[in-house]
């Protein structure tokens, strides 16, 4: 994945944008310029459709960041920090600094999701009731009208309650507030996850065997597959989660990584490491002794070795808004799922001040697991 091309500021929230979506924009554009528009609408000129194309696909990723600003505005409406909205691919997500600590907070910063897809569908689909029917009205008519149609679709679909979709932290966050355990919660989601995943395959290969022609049935099966297989694995790591629940990041996480500077050469950088050192990723530090940017041993391996003596650390490192930064008082579960989310599979951990305390991966949530079972065994547990 490439790196996010900045857009600005929305209420105060940084958003960004995947290259991937001027791919994915273009395409749309181009479907619905040479294909639906005209068989929709027929009869006007070749520029007429283009335009409607254009907009429908800036209105259609504008929807999504609307759906994206919704979980952010709701996430700083309970005191939590947003790092930013990125808009890739297939969607959005909103980065939050810290983890939901109530369930009443998971849920209303999970459920506002696919309410701001309704609304935007309802909306859109209202104008297009509204406009005239016939030249160019028609066809705006008709693009609001499928711009409508796609967003209630993105709000039934995200609200299906399976992890990792917005309806599973819903249920997640109902289950921990009847029980008042979180673990609980994240369990539930990952069971109807496998089941709703394995609904939505089980209809896509019915699909495919009706062969209406479409490729409708391959898409379901896909993402059915995809929601089952990332519920399943979250299910597998059930025992875990019980066994660290009640930890916190402090208890997992490397502490007092060795750190670096943007405008040292890797090499420098390299030298100054400690001969025995495990630590696999390195915080970059600005001139505020804060935190700047990450640089993993991963991304330096990747270069070849003679070219670490001109290559600047700053080249190499992953900027902050890429990178998750987690409290080390955090759940350590919620925070590791945070990490495992983002694009940079290592995490800066900071201390309750902001203050570089340690980094942590998923390999170090092994290792407490490890760690706690050892530890249970040892007393008879
Ligand atoms: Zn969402």
């Amino acid at each position: 994945m490439g790196r996010d091309v900045p857009l600005g500021r929305l209420f105060g929230v940084k958003v960004g944008m995947n290259v991937s979506v001027l791919l994915v924009a273009a395409l749309y554009a181009w479907i619905l310029a040479d294909n639906n528009f005209p068989t929709l609408v027929p009869g006007l000129s070749t520029a007429a459709y283009w335009v409607a194309g254009v907009a429908g696909a800036l209105v259609f990723f504008l929807s999504l960041l609307v759906h994206e600003i919704g979980h952010a505005l709701v996430a700083k409406d309970e005191g939590i920090g947003v790092r930013g909205i990125s808009l890739w691919l297939l969607g959005g997500v909103a980065r939050l600094e810290s983890s939901p600590q109530t369930p009443r907070a998971e849920f209303r910063i999970a459920v506002v999701g696919p309410l701001a897809s309704a609304a935007c569908g309802a909306l859109l689909l209202s104008v297009a009731y509204v406009l005239p029917d016939h030249g160019h009205w028609a066809l705006a008519g008709h693009a609001c009208a499928w711009l409508g149609v796609i967003n209630l679709f993105l709000a039934a679909f995200n609200i299906l309650p399976a992890a990792p979709l917005d309806g599973g932290t819903v249920l997640s966050a109902i289950v921990w507030w009847r029980t008042g355990n979180q673990t609980a919660g994240i369990q539930w989601a990952a069971r109807s996850g496998v089941l709703v995943g394995g609904v939505l395959a089980y209809l896509g290969i019915r699909q495919m065997q009706d062969g209406d022609g479409s490729n409708t049935g391959i898409w379901i099966l896909l993402v059915g597959g995809f929601i089952a297989v990332n519920a399943w694995q979250q299910l597998k790591a059930a025992p875990m989660y019980q066994l660290l629940s009640g930890s916190t990041v402090a208890n997992a996480m490397y502490p007092d990584p060795p750190t670096g500077f943007a405008s040292a050469s890797v090499a420098d950088l390299l030298r100054s490491l400690p001969r025995d050192t495990h630590h696999q990723a390195y915080p970059i530090m600005g001139d505020h002794g804060r935190v700047t940017a990450l640089l993993t041993a991963s991304a330096i391996r990747a270069v070849p070795q003679e070219h670490w003596e001109q290559l600047k650390v700053s080249d190499l490192a992953y900027p902050l808004d890429r990178v998750t930064v987690v409290r080390s008082d955090e759940p350590l579960m919620a925070a590791v799922q945070r990490i495992d989310g983002g694009d940079v599979r290592t995490g800066v951990v900071v201390d309750p001040t902001g203050r570089l305390v340690g980094t942590i991966d998923a390999e170090a949530l092994f290792q407490a697991a490890e760690a706690r079972r050892a530890h249970l065994h040892a007393s008879g547990a």
